[in-house]
C-alpha cells in the first residue's frame, strides 16, 4: 500500500519511513527540505535496501499534491511536515500559522478531492502545558498555548475534530531523541540546537563549549526539569501501529488521540549521566537561569496507547544516548569526507 509521508526526510519522518518499509508499506515522500537534507534519502536506502519515491515540494502546493494523488493510489497520509522551533514561532508567528495550519488545510482539501480518508497527525504533549496530573493521560485538559508553535498544534487538532469524513489519529509526542542504530539517519539540527540531546552530543563532540542546564531550583528531586524521552525508532513504530489500526478500520471514533512517550520521567541531570554512562564521554556543563516557558515536569501515561494499539516502547535512556552519540560521530565523519 502507498502511504504519503509529508516531511518524510525530517527527524521523525525519516525513521518512520524506515519502519513503514520494514512493515511492507510503500512510502511516497513529500518534503520541501526546509529543515532536512537529501542525504537522508540515501541513509534510508542504506538501511532498507529500497529507495522511496521522493518529491521535493510543499504541502501548500495544491498542484503538486494533485499530481501525487493522481500518480499513486494513496491509502493513507502521515503528516509530519511542520515548523517546530518554539522560539522561532514567537518571532515569525505568521510563517508558523501558514506552514503548520495552512499546510494541514491544504493537505485535507486534496485528500478530500481524491477520496483519501485516513490520516496520522504529528501532535505534541505541548498541548497539555503544565499538567495537573502526572503521568499525563489523554484526559488531561488542554491549556492555553504558550507559543504560536503550540497554538498551531492545538488548531490542527481542532480542525481534525471538525473534519468528520477523515479518520485521524493524533499522536502527541513527548521528547523524541536518539537515532537509527545504524547511524545512517538521525536528527540534523539547523544551527545551535534548541533541544537538550543534540546539544549534549554536540558538546561531547567539542562543537559547543559547555551545556547550560536551564535551572536547578525546580521542585523536582534534583532540581532540574523532568521530561519523557522516547527513542525515535519506538516513536516510528507507534506510527505504523496507528496506521494499521486506521487501515483495518479498528478505530472506534473518527478522531482519536494517543500519548506517545516512554512512560518514564528523566531529569536533565539524569539524561547527562545516562549519556556519560552509555558513551564514556564527559559532557561539560554549568547551571544557568531557567528558560522562560519551560514546564517543570511532564511524562506520559501510556496505558491507552498500549491497550489500544498494542504498542510499547522497548529502548531505554542509555540506548537513546548511545544511538544519538553514534549518529553525532557519523555526522562528523560525513563532514570530514565532504
Ligand atoms: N535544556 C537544558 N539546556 C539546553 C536545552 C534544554 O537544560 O541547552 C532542558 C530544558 O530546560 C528542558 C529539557 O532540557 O527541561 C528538555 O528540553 P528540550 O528543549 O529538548 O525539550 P522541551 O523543553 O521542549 O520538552
Amino acid at each position: 500500500m502507498d502511504i504519503l509521508v509529508t516531511g518524510g526526510l525530517g527527524f521523525i519522518g525519516s525513521h518512520t519511513v524506515v519502519s513503514l518499509i520494514e512493515a511492507g508499506y510503500r512510502p511516497v515522500i513529500i518534503d520541501n527540505l526546509s529543515n532536512s537534507d537529501l542525504s537522508i534519502l540515501q541513509g534510508i536506502e542504506a538501511i532498507t535496501g529500497s529507495s522511496p519515491v521522493f518529491f521535493k515540494g510543499d504541502v501548500n502546493d495544491q498542484a503538486l499534491l494533485s499530481s501525487i494523488f493522481e500518480q499513486f493510489k494513496i491509502s493513507a497520509v502521515i503528516h509530519f511536515a511542520a515548523f517546530k522551533a518554539v522560539g522561532e514561532s514567537v518571532q515569525k508567528p505568521l510563517d508558523y500559522y501558514q506552514n503548520n495550519v495552512g499546510g494541514l488545510v491544504s493537505l485535507l482539501k486534496s485528500m478530500k478531492r481524491y477520496n483519501v480518508h485516513h490520516l496520522v497527525f504529528s501532535s505534541s504533549c505541548t498541548v497539555y502545558g503544565e499538567p495537573e496530573h502526572i503521568p499525563v493521560s489523554e484526559h488531561e485538559s488542554i491549556k492555553p498555548a504558550s507559543s504560536p508553535y503550540g497554538a498551531t498544534k492545538q488548531m490542527c487538532e481542532t480542525i481534525l475534530q471538525d473534519v468528520n469524513w477523515c479518520h485521524s489519529q493524533c499522536l502527541r509526542y513527548f521528547n523524541p531523541v536518539g537515532a537509527h542504530s545504524s547511524a545512517h539517519i538521525g536528527e540534523l539540527p539547523l544551527g545551535v540546537p534548541n533541544n537538550l540531546v543534540p546539544f549534549i552530543t554536540q558538546t561531547a563532540a567539542g562543537i559547543r563549549k559547555e551545556l547550560v542546564i536551564f535551572g536547578s531550583d525546580y521542585p523536582t528531586p534534583d532540581g532540574t526539569n523532568i521530561r519523557d524521552y522516547i527513542h525515535v525508532m519506538d516513536l516510528a513504530s507507534a506510527h505504523v501501529a496507528s496506521l494499521n489500526r486506521l487501515l483495518k478500520g479498528e478505530n472506534k471514533h473518527y478522531f482519536e488521540v494517543f500519548n506517545i512517550g516512554s512512560g518514564k520521567g528523566n531529569s536533565v541531570l539524569e539524561v547527562i549521566h545516562a549519556f556519560e554512562n552509555a558513551t564514556g564521554v564527559k559532557v561539560p556543563y554549568k547551571i544557568g537561569d531557567r528558560r522562560i516557558g519551560d514546564v517543570v515536569q511532564v511524562w506520559a501515561d501510556t496505558a491507552k496507547v498500549t491497550e489500544t494499539l498494542g504498542w510499547k516502547p522497548s529502548r531505554g535512556i542509555e540506548e537513546m544516548m548511545a544511538d544519538a552519540w553514534r549518529w553525532q560521530q557519523q555526522i562528523q565523519r560525513n563532514q570530514e569526507l565532504n
